[in-house]
């Protein structure tokens, strides 16, 4: 008799069972969709240029060493990070308000922001959008939160976003409830509100007195620009909310596996920072101690140093600009073969993700007879797409649908 004999099996997390299947599948035709992760037009995973140069200048430098980093992380770079999503000239920042803990990626920010609330402020009830990225009730609900909400989110008649429905659950939502809201490139969806839906979103969460918990897991690898995929945040600091933004590394610097992540903290005074970063030292001391250096380090050289900045601008562009052109060659290839059904939402969206609109039965068709690895939601991520693939993902959807 074991100890775990009565451990139950667990369900598979969607999309790494999916790149599990699609790694073991031997056709040759094969497209995965399924994975989060950049790829070139040759359907490879990349190294940034940047980050090889930094490594190996690393690699070369005697002085440092792996001693551990404080609790809260290294300095340098949650304020290089930090200033990276609010703008140097932002408000918080000048006013010091603000700071930033380096963490293990986004999902480690989001687990650390959750956890304070929860634990810290005794917050139970959290809202996400409806569809959103499948890790946030899990990560809320361990973190100690009671109760997650959705809010309305997505249109599947018009593909786009259900902006009514959207005003009317965070009107409904009691006050102090957290609002989780993905900063720009909306996952799974691709779809963004628009700056003035902002301002409409902004106005309600105020008049609710809801805290904002940003997710930005994009910044630059939506659009290519930085400032523009950071508006949201930027736009809510400047209403002047309290707020926390969780920022990833992963996707912009293709740092995956480094697990490099910073939670950027607005407060609405200095006085509230020595408090607030005490609490959040004994949250982190007691979850994983300090976290790893080797991928801020590389983060904190890039964004200190003009050429490598300069250097990283155009890898991000040259990432954001592969999918927008997959976007746009894959709609063109549908409307083409005059598959039923529009369209246009495949380039109006932004980001890694899309909802193509197929359903369940449909997105299960696409794997089991053509190969084409997605989720079950629809959700394809447009890194798997080359234009070496794209004809054959564009005829499978129009068999399925047809
Ligand atoms: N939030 C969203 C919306 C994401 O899409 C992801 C990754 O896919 C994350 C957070 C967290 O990513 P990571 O923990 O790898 O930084």
């Amino acid at each position: 008799m074991s100890l775990f004999s009565g451990v139950q099996q667990g369900s598979p997390v969607e999309a790494f069972a999916l790149t599990k299947a699609y790694n073991e599948d031997i056709f040759k035709d094969k497209v995965n969709l399924g994975a989060g992760v950049y790829r070139t037009a040759e359907g490879k995973p990349w190294v940034l240029p940047v980050v090889r140069t930094v490594e190996k200048a690393l690699a070369n430098d005697d002085i440092l060493n792996k001693e551990y980093l404080p609790i809260l992380g290294m300095e340098s770079f949650s304020l290089a990070a930090t200033r990276m999503l609010l703008g140097d000239d932002n408000p918080a920042l000048l006013q010091n308000r603000t700071f930033g803990i380096h963490t293990l990626s986004g999902t480690g920010s989001l687990r650390v922001a959750a956890e304070f609330l929860a634990q810290v402020l005794g917050k139970k009830i959290f809202y996400y959008s409806n569809p959103t990225w499948d890790n946030h009730e899990l990560v809320f609900k361990t973190a100690g939160f009671e109760e997650g909400r959705k809010y309305r989110y997505w249109n599947n008649a018009t593909r786009g976003l259900d902006f009514d429905g959207l005003i009317e659950d965070l009107r409904n939502a009691p006050e102090y409830s957290v609002i989780i809201l993905h900063a720009c490139a909306h996952n799974p969806t691709g779809c963004d509100p628009s700056t003035s839906q902002w301002a409409q979103i902004a106005q309600v969460m105020k008049e609710r007195n809801l805290f904002p918990l940003f997710d930005c897991a994009y910044q630059g690898f939506a659009s290519g620009d930085l400032v523009k995929d950071a508006f949201a945040v930027r736009y809510f600091v400047q209403q002047g909310f309290e707020l926390f933004c969780a920022q990833s590394f992963a996707k912009n610097f293709g740092l995956y596996s480094e697990r490099v992540g910073n939670l950027t903290v607005v407060l609405n005074s200095p006085d509230l920072i020595a408090p607030v970063k005490s609490q959040f030292t004994i949250v982190v001391r007691g979850m994983y101690s300090n976290p790893p250096i080797h991928g801020a380090r590389i983060v904190t050289h890039v964004l200190n140093n003009a050429e490598l900045y300069n250097q990283w601008q155009d890898h991000i562009k040259t990432m954001s600009s592969r999918i927008i052109d997959m976007r746009k060659q894959l709609r063109e290839t549908l409307e083409h073969l005059k598959t039923p059904g529009d369209w246009s939402h495949l380039t109006q969206h932004i980001g890694m993700f899309s909802y193509t609109g197929l359903s369940e039965k449909q997105s299960l068709h696409m794997v089991k007879k053509h190969h084409i690895y997605m989720l079950r939601s629809g959700r394809i991520s447009m890194c798997g797409l080359t234009p070496k693939n794209v004809e054959y993902v564009a005829k499978a959807i129009h068999e399925t649908v047809c």
